[in-house]
């Protein structure tokens, strides 16, 4: 008897923006296996003695992909019906990939689960259209956290810039002086808008915004912190001032 494993996506955090897909596998589940991207409200109402939390070990460091693989494996093999939750959508940047082959490999039945992205939802809660008909006729979803054993950047950022649509990048806080100045140095104007959005549609989600040249400072200011997105473009202009010093 082998089990199944249901790769879910639990969208940005807001208990309402979940699928109704998603919370009835989650009842219907015998375990549920997550990090803290899905956010607090939505952890909490899973039952504790059926989630179990494979962010970070007992120690604080993080669960290897390999050991999370094969924890999902292992669960399976015992016949469990196993939702694995991951923030957002489980194919935009959550490892849903690699999980989905390495289970296929080994025989297990897969379903895959589709979540509202934070890359849309959470600038699109404050009002930030990622595309709009004045602004960005094409966006560009970019990882700001490089694999930092790659000897070349995988993101082109002057060809980012260069297409003159929206850019939102994920996992962004932290590189962001690298990002905003290779942009810049692409010949994007320093004055573009860019809006940081920090956990977009939790209950203490927030917006801060500037510029390309500004928004580091701004960032420090108001002490962002991941989970955000950074949304750079035309369609950030509403927030552009008010990062301003
Ligand atoms: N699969 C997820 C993304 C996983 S990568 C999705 O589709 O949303 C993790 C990154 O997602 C974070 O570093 C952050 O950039 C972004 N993120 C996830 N939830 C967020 C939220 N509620 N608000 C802002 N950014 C969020």
């Amino acid at each position: 008897m082998t089990g199944a494993v249901y790769l879910v996506g639990s969208g940005p955090g807001d208990p309402e923006l979940m699928t109704v897909k998603a919370r009835r596998l989650i009842e219907e589940s015998d375990i549920v296996l997550h990090d803290k991207l899905p956010g607090p409200e939505i952890i909490e109402a899973i039952p504790e003695g059926k989630r179990e939390d494979v962010g970070k070990r007992a120690g604080g460091e993080r669960t290897s992909q390999k050991e999370i693989n094969e924890r999902l494996l292992e669960l399976a093999r015992e016949g469990k019906r196993v939702v694995r939750l991951k923030g957002g959508d489980p194919f935009v940047f959550g490892r849903g990939g690699e999980e989905l082959e390495y289970l296929r490999e080994h025989g297990i039945e897969v379903e895959v689960v589709p979540g509202i992205s934070s890359a849309i939802a959470a600038p699109a809660v404050f009002g930030v259209p990622v595309t709009h008909r004045d602004h960005a006729s094409n966006v560009s979803f970019v990882t700001g956290h490089e694999d930092p054993t790659k000897a070349e950047s995988a993101v082109d950022w002057a060809a980012l810039a260069a297409t003159g649509g929206t850019i939102v990048v994920l996992m962004g806080v932290g590189k962001l002086p690298e990002y905003t100045n290779a942009l810049i140095e692409a010949g994007m104007d320093r004055e573009t808008p860019v809006a940081l959005i920090e956990r977009g549609t939790w209950s203490d989600g927030r917006i801060a915004g500037g510029t390309l040249e500004t928004i580091v400072s701004v960032r420090d200011r108001e002490g962002i912190e991941p989970p955000a997105v950074t949304v750079i473009g035309g369609v950030a202009k509403r927030y552009a001032s008010e990062g301003r010093k």
